[in-house]
């Protein structure tokens, strides 16, 4: 961003459903390289501000800009092809396909130039495409160490290596800011605390934006903790400060 140097900026966010404002006016700065966490009780706006973000939903004031562009109106695919990496579904691993073959396809989904309306972020003649694709492909393999599973069906995967695909996944679109929505949902102390070193080791030196209910879960891994009540932004700090926080004790407390 020209302006502050973030990676990613919400200006004024707001979302409304009806009368009630789940989002009420988000300003938010991630710098390059930060490793942000949004935290909040139930109900705060956390999954809404964050399909906002993604374009999964359209805010109904402020904005929202990465890299320096506005992107507020832009359709999800367009975000990604820019650089912001969603977090996929774990149905997005594709189980009658090799471990190879679904990372491939994440990562020809950014490479693809022919027939788009808008620019892509990195244009390829043809071969230059598929050499680029393949290279990708092995890097991101290597990455998420399973070069050896490589040629096995998706659906024959441990759960905690189908994770690591879907990291996987996300990382074969080389993106500048990684998306996560609560990617331990749902899952037991043990396998969440699994999960959360997966993601640190995996996308330790990405910049970061994670959701996620559990304040106790994000206080090691983030640069920078954002609280968010009843919509609002209620602190933005250190995890040691925002621990002590009292305000943010009484937000999770329901007061
Ligand atoms: P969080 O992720 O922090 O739990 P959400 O963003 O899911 O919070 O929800 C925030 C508030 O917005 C909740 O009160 C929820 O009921 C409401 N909300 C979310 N989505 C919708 C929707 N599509 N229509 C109406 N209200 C919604």
């Amino acid at each position: 961003d020209p302006e502050t140097g973030a990676v990613l900026r919400t200006e004024g966010l707001t979302k409304r459903f009806g009368d009630f404002t789940a989002v009420d006016s988000v300003d938010l700065a991630v710098a390059d390289g930060e490793f942000r966490s949004v935290i909040g009780p139930n109900g705060a706006g956390k999954t809404t501000l964050f399909n906002c973000i993604t374009g999964a939903l359209a805010p109904t004031e402020g904005g929202v800009y990465f890299r320096g562009e506005e992107v507020t109106r832009m359709a999800p695919h367009e975000r990604v092809r820019r650089g912001m990496g969603r977090s996929f579904q774990i149905s997005t691993v594709f189980g009658g396909l090799s471990v190879r073959e679904n990372v491939r396809l994440s990562a020809q989904s950014v490479a693809e130039g022919a027939g788009e309306i808008s620019l892509p972020r990195k244009l390829f003649s043809p071969t230059d495409r598929f050499e680029s694709v393949e290279r990708r492909t092995d890097e991101v393999l290597a990455e998420i160490g399973l070069e050896n599973r490589a040629d096995e069906y998706a659906r024959t995967l441990a759960h905690g290596d189908r994770r690591r695909l879907e990291l996987g996944l996300v990382l074969a679109t080389d993106p500048d800011l990684v998306l996560l929505d609560e990617p331990t949902a749902g899952m037991g102390s043990e396998e969440t605390r699994r999960t959360i070193a997966l993601v640190e080791e995996v996308l330790a030196d990405r910049t970061m934006l994670l959701i996620e209910h559990d304040i106790d879960l994000v206080m090691n891994v983030s640069d920078t903790v954002t609280v968010l009540n009843r919509g609002q932004v209620l602190a933005t700090d250190t995890p040691e400060r925002i621990a002590d926080d009292e305000s943010v004790q009484r937000a999770y407390l329901g007061g």
